[in-house]
C-alpha cells in the first residue's frame, strides 16, 4: 500500500505566554491527503488551521513548540533541519498565499519574480531557460498574452490575475502538495469561480494534493472531496464533503452550513452561529464549542469529547447521534 501523500498525525502545536505559560494553538490534529486529492480545511480565524499549515512548511515562529509527526509520501518532516525544509518547500510543496500582493515583490517584474522561484531550488537552470519556463507556467494559469505580461509589475494586473501569478510562482517547481490558504477571500465571486477552477483543473491534468484552507464551507462545497472542520484548535469533524453535507453529525458544521445561502430555499434571513471563537488564551473547560452551542448539556461543559466514528463521519460532540438525527432539542444561545 502507498503511502498517502500528506499524513499529520496528533499535531500539537504551542506559544509561549508574556509569563512563560504554554497555549496550545492546535491539538492533536491528524489528516490525511491523497494525491490528486483535494482536502478542505475549514474554520474561523482562530481554529489553528493556518498554524496547521505553517507547522506542515515548516515555517512556525522560533518559539513555538511542536510534538506529532507530519510524513510527506512517507518521510518525516518533523524535526527536519532548515536546510532539509527548504529543499521540500518550494520544490515538494507549494504555497499559495491569501493576498498576492504580499507575496509579490511590487519592484520585481512577474516574470522575473516566477523565474526566481524556479532558479532558486535549481540554480542549474539557465537565465534564459527560467525565463522561458516563467512564460510557460503564466500561460499553465491561462494568463493571456503570457510573454508580454511575463515582463509587466504586479501593479498592472488585476487581483485576480496576481493571484494566478502567485499560483504559478508555487507550481513552479511541480510541487506535489499545494497549500492554499484562503486562496479566494481577496477575490469577487466571478474571479473566485475562476481560481477554483484553475486548482481543479491542476488537481485533475497533474495530480496534484491540495489543501484548501478556507473559512467559507461553500467554497469547499463545489471543489473537495473530502473536508476537517477545525474549531479552536481541534478537527471536530472530518469526512467525506457529501457525506458531511448530507447529514453533519456537529453542531457547529451544522450552524457553518446553516449560514449558507441556500439558492433553492425560501430562506430571508441567514443562521449565524451566536458568539464568537474564544481566545488561545481562555479556552472553555469541556468542548470548546459549548458557550455557543444550543445543544450543550453539562457533560459538555465537563468532558472533552474525543473524536470518534459515528455514521459516515468521524466527530467530536457528545450528542452526535441525536444531533444527526435530529432528535436533539437546540436551545437558543445567547450572543457571547
Ligand atoms: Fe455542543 Fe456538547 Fe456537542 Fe460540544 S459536545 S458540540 S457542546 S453538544
Amino acid at each position: 500500500m502507498t503511502a498517502p501523500l500528506l499524513e499529520i498525525r496528533d499535531l500539537s502545536v504551542s506559544f509561549a505566554g508574556r509569563h512563560g505559560e504554554a497555549f496550545e494553538a492546535v491539538s492533536g490534529v491528524d489528516l490525511t491527503v491523497s494525491a490528486g486529492e483535494l482536502h478542505g480545511v475549514v474554520g474561523e480565524s482562530g481554529s489553528g488551521k493556518s498554524v496547521t499549515m505553517l507547522a506542515v512548511m515548516g515555517l512556525l515562529s522560533p518559539g513555538a513548540r511542536l510534538s506529532g509527526s507530519i510524513k510527506l509520501d512517507g518521510r518525516e518532516l518533523v524535526g527536519l533541519s532548515d536546510r532539509q525544509m527548504r529543499k521540500v518547500r518550494g520544490v515538494r510543496i507549494g504555497y499559495i498565499f491569501q493576498d498576492p500582493m504580499t507575496a509579490l515583490n511590487p519592484l520585481l517584474t512577474i516574470g522575473d519574480q516566477i523565474a526566481e522561484a524556479v532558479r532558486i531550488h535549481r540554480p542549474q537552470v539557465s537565465r534564459a531557460q527560467s525565463r522561458a519556463r516563467a512564460v510557460e507556467l503564466l500561460q499553465l494559469v491561462a494568463i493571456p498574452m503570457p510573454e508580454k505580461r511575463a515582463t509587466q509589475y504586479p501593479h498592472e494586473f488585476s487581483g485576480g490575475m496576481r493571484q494566478r501569478a502567485v499560483i504559478a510562482m508555487a507550481m513552479a517547481n511541480e510541487p506535489d502538495l499545494l497549500i492554499a490558504d484562503e486562496p479566494t477571500t481577496a477575490l469577487d465571486v466571478t474571479i473566485q469561480a475562476q481560481i477554483m477552477e484553475l486548482l481543479e483543473k491542476l488537481r485533475q491534468d497533474r495530480g496534484v494534493g491540495i489543501v484548501l484552507v478556507t473559512h467559507d464551507l461553500g467554497v469547499v462545497a463545489g471543489a473537495a472531496r473530502s473536508l476537517s472542520i477545525m474549531y479552536s484548535g481541534r478537527v471536530v469533524e472530518r469526512g467525506l464533503v457529501d457525506d458531511v453535507f448530507a447529514a453533519p453529525h456537529h453542531p457547529y458544521t451544522k450552524g457553518l452550513l446553516g449560514s449558507l445561502p441556500q439558492p433553492d430555499a425560501r430562506v430571508e434571513r441567514l443562521r449565524a452561529i451566536p458568539g464568537a471563537p474564544p481566545p488561545i488564551s481562555a479556552r472553555p473547560a469541556g468542548c470548546a464549542f459549548h458557550p455557543r452551542c444550543g445543544y450543550a448539556i453539562d457533560i459538555c461543559r465537563a468532558e472533552r469529547p474525543v473524536l470518534r466514528q459515528v455514521g459516515a463521519t468521524t466527530v467530536a460532540c457528545h450528542r452526535a447521534e441525536e444531533v444527526a438525527a435530529g432528535q436533539a432539542e437546540e436551545m437558543s444561545v445567547h450572543d457571547a
